[in-house]
């Protein structure tokens, strides 16, 4: 599958959100070679994970953004499912709490970072502080910030807070790939309306997700302006249609191992006083055994 075809361009130039696929199937057969392709990705993810962990000098973080029911939870599950839990943490990021809001609003992600030779995953990330506050500005008034700060241009301001972040993480070794799931309206119905029905499924739905389905237009407007404002060359966003759950999967893990390939990992190499420590070790076992 060609990765860079779901690339925003650097910069936004030309992009348009309402012009990107919701059920575009290109380079996979069918459902059948969507799981196929999963199956050997989540392979390849987990080998990767393994060096990576003994590497020891890159972290990755993963940004999930998209809005309700349009597969975040089941992609991580399944695409994350071959990975070692000790190299994997995920995050939700839900409204935030009196604690959180009383700091900036890159605090509560900041101190969830992963690690070196760890994938960190953001189930909603601060991205939500340019997307749902922007489609309620009320949010605003509870995050108490001081008046000047609220001017016209806190968007602008925002995305490029946000773009300084990520060069500042790419730049101390940390991998940013961000994803957003871009599923259709109608979609969208049909699972909520699964969710209603289904007694599996009832948890899932909660009145305000009708609600928000309400603001959709204002939603994507939002979603448009960030993508365009915050897909950058050191941390591009890939938009993926995800109104079929099996091709949404299967571009997600395809991208995450294009882009881990290309990093000089290996398995830590012994220095000849290291080496020789160990042919001591492994005498003194042998002598033993
Ligand atoms: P699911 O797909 O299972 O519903 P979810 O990620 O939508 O998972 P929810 O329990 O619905 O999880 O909670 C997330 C909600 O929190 C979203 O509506 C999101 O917009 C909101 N949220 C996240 N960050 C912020 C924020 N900074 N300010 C206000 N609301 C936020
Ligand atoms: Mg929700």
């Amino acid at each position: 599958m060609k990765t860079d075809r779901f690339k925003v361009p650097a910069g936004g130039q030309g992009f348009s959100l309402e012009a990107c696929s919701t059920n575009d199937t290109t380079g996979v057969a069918d459902k059948s070679d969507g799981k196929k392709l999963l199956e050997n990705g989540i392979a390849k993810l987990a080998a990767i994970q393994d060096v990576l962990y003994a590497h020891d000098q890159y972290g990755v973080l993963l940004i999930f953004q998209a809005m309700d029911a349009a597969g975040k939870d089941g992609t991580i599950k399944h695409v994350m499912s071959g990975i070692n839990p000790q190299g994997c943490q995920v995050f939700s990021f839900k409204s935030p709490s009196a604690e959180e809001l009383d700091h900036d609003f890159m605090w509560r992600t900041m101190r969830c970072m992963p690690e070196r030779g760890r994938i960190g995953i953001f189930n909603r990330s601060y991205y939500e502080d340019v997307l749902v506050v922007r489609v309620h500005p009320e949010f605003l008034k509870g995050a108490k910030l001081p008046a000047h700060c609220i001017t016209d241009d806190i968007w602008k301001n925002r995305f490029e807070d946000i773009n300084n972040i990520e060069q500042y993480l790419v730049r101390n070794g940390i991998v940013v790939i961000k994803f957003f799931l871009n599923v259709s309206r109608e979609e969208q119905l049909k699972r909520f309306l699964k969710r209603c029905d289904d007694p599996t499924k009832n948890w899932k739905l909660s009145s305000s997700d009708a609600k928000e389905r309400k603001l959709w237009d204002k939603y994507m407007a939002a979603y448009d302006d960030m993508l365009k404002n915050t897909s950058t060359k050191h941390a591009p966003w890939y938009v993926i249609p995800a109104d079929n759950k099996w091709y949404t999967r299967a571009a997600v893990s395809e991208i995450i191992i294009h882009r881990l390939s290309k990093l000089d990992l290996h398995y830590p190499v012994l220095s000849d006083k290291q080496r020789e420590e160990l042919q001591m070790v492994r005498e003194e076992l042998v002598r033993e055994s």
